[in-house]
This record gives C-alpha cells, sequence and structure tokens, in this order.
C-alpha cells in the first residue's frame, strides 16, 4: 500500500524532470512517513513539505530530489548536509551509498532524528552546531548541501568543499530563494548555474540570519 503511494510520487517527481536513476531508487525506498509526525503520516507521499514541529518542515520530495539530482553524485563520496530536521534528506543520501555528515542547530530536532537514525539504523555522523561554520574535522567534502534558505553563501562552506566538489544552496530573502549550484573549479573559483522559486526555513547562525 505505502510502497505503491511512493511509487505514485516518483512518477510525479520524474514528471517534473528527474532523472537520475540513483535519486529515483532512493525516493522509491527510503519511508517518508517515518520522518513525519505519525498524525500527518497519511499525507507523506504527497509531493509537499509537511510540518515537523518547532517551526521547521521536512522539504518537498521534489525539492530534496532536485538538489540531490544538482550535486552529480556519485556512490562513497563525502557530504555535508547542514539543516538535519526530520531525517529524511540524509536517509536518502545514506540509502544512495554517501558517506553522511549532517549538522542540525535545534537540540530537540537534533536528539528526536539521532533517535530516528538509531531505530531505522541509518548510519549518519550528525551534530548540533551551527552549520554555517561547517564541520572542519572532517573536510574537505565531495558535496554540501544546505537545507535552509540564507542570505547568502557562507565562506566556512566554500573553503570545506573539495576542488571538483558541489554544493547546492537556497540564498535570498526569508520568503523565496533562488538555487545556487556551485562547483568548485579552484581554490577561489567557482562555476554557479541558478535556479529560481524556492522557499525554505530560514538558515540561522554566523553565516546565516539572526536568531530573532
Ligand atoms: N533536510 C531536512 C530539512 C529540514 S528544515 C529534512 O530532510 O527534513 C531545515 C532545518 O535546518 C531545520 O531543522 C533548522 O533547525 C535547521 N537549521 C537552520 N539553520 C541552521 C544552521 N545554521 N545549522 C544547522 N541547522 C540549521
Amino acid at each position: 500500500m505505502l510502497e505503491h503511494e511512493r511509487n505514485d510520487l516518483v512518477e510525479v517527481i520524474k514528471k517534473k524532470g528527474i532523472t537520475d536513476l540513483n535519486v529515483i531508487d532512493a525516493i522509491s525506498k527510503v519511508e517518508r512517513h517515518l520522518f513525519v509526525p505519525p498524525a500527518i503520516q497519511h499525507l507523506a507521499y504527497e509531493d509537499n513539505a509537511l510540518p515537523i514541529g518547532f517551526g521547521q518542515t521536512i522539504s518537498q520530495p521534489y525539492t530534496v530530489a532536485f538538489m540531490t539530482q544538482a550535486l552529480n553524485l556519485q556512490k562513497g563520496e563525502k557530504i555535508l548536509e547542514i539543516g538535519t530536521g526530520s531525517g529524511y534528506q540524509a536517509a536518502v543520501l545514506f540509502e544512495m551509498g554517501m558517506k553522511v555528515y549532517s549538522i542540525e542547530r535545534n537540540m530537540e530536532i537534533y536528539n528526536r532524528t539521532l533517535k530516528l537514525f538509531d531505530k531505522l539504523g541509518i548510519r549518519v555522523a550528525a551534530r548540533c552546531s551551527d552549520g554555517t561554520l561547517g564541520w572542519k574535522e572532517y573536510a574537505p567534502y565531495d558535496a554540501i548541501i544546505v537545507t535552509a534558505g540564507g542570505p547568502s553563501i557562507p565562506e566556512y562552506l566554500k573553503k570545506q568543499l573539495a576542488i571538483g566538489g558541489r554544493m547546492v544552496i537556497p540564498v535570498g530573502d526569508k520568503k523565496s530563494q533562488t538555487m545556487k549550484i556551485l562547483k568548485k573549479l579552484d581554490e577561489d573559483k567557482f562555476d554557479v548555474k541558478e535556479s529560481p522559486y524556492f522557499a525554505f526555513v530560514p538558515l540561522i547562525g554566523k553565516e546565516g540570519w539572526k536568531n530573532e
């Protein structure tokens, strides 16, 4: 039943332009309903963002697929995620065979999601801190995915990206953002592509928005 719903969701994201077979395979396997609050589990396979408490959201499946596809990932690469949230995006990356490092700033969300990872056997290195500073100990990363919208691209994250590495980050104001898709060509040289009209919760931190 749920598998059937998941397959319908996969058809929806394919129609919207997702072609990366590894991404499609991961979306068809990860049980998104386990990453949303019980009361709204019946909505888990619609292509929408959903509330996960504390004013935060689990991203829309199409957005998760779009960002993951944009990173052009190869199995076994090291990826840093900023904004663990529900853990769904990290679970998709883990399912694809990535080495995942994920940072969440909200302690309650962090603790809850860590328990879920444990329960589901999802092996992700996680920490609770300001992700705009990155995670220096494990840098450089082959890819960085920022799942909250910031006013600019944090310099720490640019530094912690490997040469040849890719980053996706929504940048704009607090209501709407443009997805920036970067490739690091050299220490200070980036190729940047853009895709408009995304809406994320704010990236809060030293190189993000202030916590008001
Ligand atoms: N990837 C998540 C999306 C969650 S929403 C998922 O699949 O569900 C974005 C999350 O980013 C929120 O949980 C929010 O608390 C967190 N966040 C915002 N600013 C952050 C920062 N500077 N560092 C780490 N996490 C941050």
